[in-house]
């Protein structure tokens, strides 16, 4: 689905949790007024569209009452002339209550993405959230009760988290059953507490390797389940790459963490067969960013050569014949860096 993002950076968040800077990791960091966003639709949404428009980067569930109002008045009258299918809005899991969720609901707002980061008490509690894992489920179970789509969010790799963590929280969240998740390793961006707290020695992000696995594993538990994976690592924006001071950005984390995923399969594979074969649109992801499974593959077995042919289906690698799910296939294939 086709997103129109509005960033309102910050507006509505009751204090700044540890590792956020959304002025700093976007290149907009001024909250635009309603009616800066009706024209920007105007330009931007097609005459008829399936799309959504997402407010992003606040709690929009705390915004004063009238700019709420505004703004989904402003979105409502694109989506009553079909030139987009909805309203999408990103909050806190502790800002909605009861009213809140019936005035998005009576608002026309059809998706709500909860920022939830992890579901382990310790995490929350040093990622100065002010929130419980236990709003986490409520938030979710009380939005999809109401019928929204709901979206989780989760951040790998905040002080306390580990590996082990990280696949806790994505059970807990994939067991609430929402639409779709979207996963941000955590990175230390400039004028944060995180940064403080990396310039003082006393948190040590996760490296890119490190990310690139553990995101691996999470997307694998993703896919077994069904469960859509719409974001995998932060948008690439020149803003966030002149803030950012450490931690596993990559502007194409996404595609590492899929040909990691084609990298455990093409292992295990590799073993049995010499000519493996993939789908031409799973190539590029099964090569590697720049190739780079293609040249440790090289490295471990020569002989081994991966070629693409569209009779093989989307997800699938060829093996004497065979065709096998990527899935069963990296779940084999064990940790590679
Ligand atoms: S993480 Fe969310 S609630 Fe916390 S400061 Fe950032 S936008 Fe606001």
């Amino acid at each position: 689905m086709r997103i129109y993002p509005v960033f309102i950076p910050h507006a509505g968040c009751p204090h700044r949790c540890l590792f956020c800077a959304q002025d700093k990791s976007t290149s907009q960091s001024v909250v635009p007024e309603a009616e800066e966003v009706d024209g920007w639709l105007e330009n931007v949404l097609p005459l008829h569209g399936d799309g959504e428009v997402a407010f992003y980067g606040g709690t929009f569930s705390l915004l004063p009452l009238d700019l709420q109002d505004r703004y989904l008045t402003t979105a409502g009258r694109f989506v009553a002339s079909g030139r987009v299918a909805g309203i999408r809005v990103s909050t806190r899991p502790d800002a909605l209550d009861d009213i809140s969720i019936a005035r998005l609901k009576s608002s026309g707002v059809t998706t709500v993405e909860i920022g939830c980061q992890s579901f382990s008490e310790s995490v929350l509690i040093a990622a100065g959230r002010g929130h419980a894992a236990t709003d986490n489920l409520s938030a979710v179970q009380r939005c999809q009760n109401a019928g929204f789509q709901v979206g989780v969010q989760l951040m790998p790799g905040l002080p306390g988290s580990s590996s082990g963590e990280a696949l806790t929280s994505l059970r807990q969240a994939l067991a609430l059953k929402p639409a779709f998740v979207r996963i941000y390793p955590t990175v230390v961006i400039e004028g944060t507490k995180l940064a403080d707290l990396w310039k003082s020695g006393d948190y040590h992000p996760w490296t890119l390797d490190e990310a690139v696995n553990v995101c691996a594993d999470m997307l694998l538990l993703c896919r077994q389940v069904g469960m859509p994976v719409i974001r995998l690592g932060l948008q690439r924006d020149p803003q966030l790459e002149e803030n950012l001071l450490a931690g596993p950005y990559h502007p194409a984390f996404g595609q590492l963490v899929r040909s990691r995923l084609w990298r455990r399969a093409l292992l295990h594979a590799s073993s049995q067969e010499q000519q493996l074969t993939v789908h031409p649109n799973d190539l590029s992801d099964a090569l590697g960013h720049r190739g780079e499974n293609r040249d440790w593959l090289k490295k471990i077995n020569p002989e081994v050569s991966l070629m693409a042919d569209k009779t093989v289906e989307r997800g699938f690698l060829r093996i004497a014949g065979r065709d096998l799910p990527l899935i069963d296939l990296s779940a084999q294939g064990g940790h590679h860096g």
